[in-house]
């Protein structure tokens, strides 16, 4: 054993957030509540919860954040898209979640109706962009907004560039924080902030930090959203289909190992994909650092 390893306690406190999608059973719920129990004396800077289209998920994502605003002293941030809604309705999900108490949104375009990889098409009468989004939110009430950022690029970027003037236009609108899709690289995400800072952009980009439950379906979403699954994370997963109890302890081991790095060099905001499971979620936090008070 290395007496001289460096000890994580030398580092700044870091600050942690946490996302988790609305539930569709009650089996379900009841998990995602198991989950914020466990994360929650882990005080986070805030929990984040996801949206969709359709009308039931929305109605999904406003009860679990009011659920948070009444039942834990946690900050909520809830998702909101520009797809398959008007203006106005977008921004009477907006008045009500300002009315709930709710006052972080993280603004997002959204995924195109048909799906991850499909052809985007604005909705009509709706927000087009999350450039507007932000921009509508932030007329509507002084909402702290967090939106998205791609280090590898979105799928239908252009160029870095154009991500990069995206990215501006929603800072310029009002945002004022942004979390990045996953990566398993962290000289990706220390590319991409090296050209966003040349590029003026000061505000906290948040690494994306999520927890391979399951390599395959990780692999799968990795492809459509455009993030590179490297080689060495594919080998260290191989043989192991059959085996979800030895994927988890390789899982906790590859998150480790990754914040780690990131905390060594430097970064002291993680937002944590948590998919409604707290397990991996918490020991992570534990070597980094963060505990229950
Ligand atoms: P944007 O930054 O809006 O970029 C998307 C594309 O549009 C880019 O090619 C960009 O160049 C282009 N673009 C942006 N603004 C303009 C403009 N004004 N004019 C022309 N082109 C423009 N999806 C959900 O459905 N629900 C969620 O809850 C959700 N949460 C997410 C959380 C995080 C942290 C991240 C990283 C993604 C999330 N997504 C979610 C996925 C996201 O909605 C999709 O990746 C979507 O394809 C892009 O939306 P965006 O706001 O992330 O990207």
């Amino acid at each position: 054993m290395d007496a001289n390893r460096p000890s994580r306690k030398r580092h700044k406190p870091c600050q942690v957030s946490f996302e988790f999608f609305p539930p569709k059973t009650d089996d379900m719920e009841a998990n995602l509540w198991e989950a914020i129990g466990r994360l929650a004396p882990l005080k986070p800077k805030f929990v984040s919860v996801t949206y969709g289209a359709g009308g039931s998920t929305r109605e999904r994502t406003h009860a679990t954040v009011a659920r948070i605003v009444r039942e834990t002293n946690i900050a909520p941030a809830a998702h909101l898209t520009c797809v398959g809604a008007t203006r106005e309705e977008v921004d009477e999900v907006a008045r009500a979640y300002w009315e709930a108490g709710v006052r972080h949104i993280v603004a997002l375009r959204g995924d195109p109706q048909g799906g991850l990889g499909g052809e985007y098409t604005p909705t009509p009468g709706g927000y087009a962009h999350s450039t507007d989004l932000v921009a509508g939110l932030k007329r509507l009430h002084d909402f702290e907004i967090t939106v998205s950022a791609y280090c590898e690029k979105h799928p239908e970027s252009a160029s870095y560039d154009q991500d990069l003037d995206v990215l501006k236009r929603k800072i310029d609108a009002g945002a004022t924080r942004a979390i990045t899709q996953f990566f398993f690289d962290n000289d990706i995400y220390f590319r991409f902030l090296e050209k966003a800072r040349k590029a003026g952009i000061d505000i906290p980009i948040v690494p994306g930090v999520t927890a391979v439950q399951n390599f395959k379906q990780t692999a799968n979403f990795a492809k459509k959203a455009g993030a590179s699954v490297p080689d060495w994370l594919a080998e260290r997963f191989e043989g192991l289909d059959d085996d979800p109890a030895t994927r988890r302890l390789i899982a906790a081991a590859v998150a480790a190992e990754q914040v780690f790095d990131l905390l060594d060099r430097g970064v002291e905001q993680f937002h944590f994909y948590t998919m409604n499971r707290a397990d991996l979620v918490f020991a992570v936090c534990h070597l980094l650092g963060v505990r229950a008070a």
